[in-house]
């Protein structure tokens, strides 16, 4: 591998955080691994955890994700999370994957296929019970029960999706979430007494698993917090400390002196206030290091974290060194992640910085940069 930008993905902190968290929960993990895992690569992770048997299934939202990882050779439970892609059903049970009905039209397609099966087709249903997004309403989840059962679909998994979960305080009854449970249990006895056959139900992101103990129900879907991301009260309860899986790292590529009075970059937007010495990194937007956190973002070298300068541009950012004298061309950079004498960059920070949130900060990692990965011992 000839570039040294690259992103370092530590397999091994994804098992032992998916492993944090399912103690926490004390139910089955499904771990989210749409999007590519969130930038991490989806068929490592879920290969990773696999073999660490640290997560019970995974959720996707493609059900292209799903096949990649049916490809890959990965058995476990999938779960299709949707919105439906309309034709994409018969692939979808082909691959062996769990779809999720979440509309008349999507159970109207998934019978198509389901008609024509002798065994009957095992389906999850999604209830909207306050995200507004995807999901049957409260009021006619049972009908739809009733007539999925017509079509030869058994639903075998209730679910839903919390709105709130993550600014929610918990101790308020009133909370969106609540409202959001209260609706879900009307939905799974009016489903039950309707006679779908359900076995699992699960509402839980990351911070409906470690926020709301009656959330948990028979399993939790998480991604943000097995990357090592986010940050909930109760961390306290947690046997093993979390860590940030994900880090971008570079090297220096030239050092150039540039004078008092003398700018850099495009637009010309800093101008050296003393004789400064200025590295060259060959990492810019088009890698993931968004050109909105110019002037504002900061790289750790030799474990002393010093400011990016000028405008960050397509392939290059630039790092003033000036108070680090000691550098030389080839020396490691950390832009995101763990660094050596307390100058590790969190993703919060880094997103924070252009105005991003954790989860845009690693599925926004460009393709362009080369992923390593650091194997979980089994
Ligand atoms: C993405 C997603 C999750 C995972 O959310 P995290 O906050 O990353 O844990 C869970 N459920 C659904 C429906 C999702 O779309």
């Amino acid at each position: 591998m000839i570039r040294r930008t690259r992103v370092e993905i530590d397999l091994a902190a994804i098992v032992g955080n998916a492993r944090a968290v399912q103690s926490i929960a004390g139910t089955a993990l499904y771990a989210v691994v749409k999007a590519d895992g969130y930038g991490h690569g989806a068929v490592s992770v879920a290969k990773a955890l696999t073999a660490a048997r640290a997560a019970s299934g995974f959720c996707v939202s493609l059900v292209e994700e799903g096949v990649a990882l049916r490809d890959a050779g990965v058995s476990a439970p999938i779960l299709v999370m949707g919105p439906s892609q309309v034709g994409g059903e018969e692939d979808m049970v082909a691959a062996g994957l769990s779809p999720v009905i979440s509309s008349d039209e999507e159970l109207d397609a998934l019978g198509h296929v389901a008609r024509h099966r002798t065994e009957p087709v095992e389906a999850h249903m999604k209830i909207d019970t306050g995200m507004g997004r995807l999901g049957v309403a409260v009021e006619r989840a049972a009908e739809l029960a009733v007539e999925a059962s017509r079509n030869g679909i058994r639903i075998v998994g209730l679910m839903t999706h919390f709105a709130c979960a993550d600014t929610d305080d918990p101790m308020d009854p009133d909370s969106v979430t609540r409202r959001q449970l209260r609706a879900f249990a009307a939905a799974d006895r009016a489903v039950v007494a309707a006679g779908a056959p359900v076995r699992v139900r699960h509402a839980a992101n990351s911070s409906g698993a470690l926020l709301f103990p009656e959330a948990r129900f028979d399993l939790v879907r998480c991604g943000l917090a097995i990357y090592g991301n986010g940050h909930w009260a109760t961390e306290g309860q947690l046997p093993q400390a979390r860590h940030q899986a994900m880090r971008l790292v570079t090297a220096i590529a030239q050092l150039r002196a540039v004078p008092a009075g003398s700018s850099v970059g495009y637009g010309a937007t800093w101008t050296a206030s003393r004789d400064s010495r200025v590295a060259v990194l060959p990492c810019g937007y088009a890698d993931g290091l968004p050109r909105r956190a110019s002037g504002r973002a900061q790289v750790a070298i030799r474990g002393k974290r010093v400011p990016l300068v000028g405008r960050i541009s397509m392939d290059i950012a630039m790092a003033d060194v000036t108070d680090l004298p000691d550098v030389s061309v080839g020396d490691p950079v950390v832009l995101l992640g763990r660094a050596s004498g307390g100058a590790s960059i969190s993703t919060a920070e880094y997103g924070a910085w252009s105005g991003q949130s954790e989860y845009e900060v690693t599925c926004g990692m460009s393709k362009r940069v080369p992923r390593t990965y650091v194997e979980a011992v089994q």
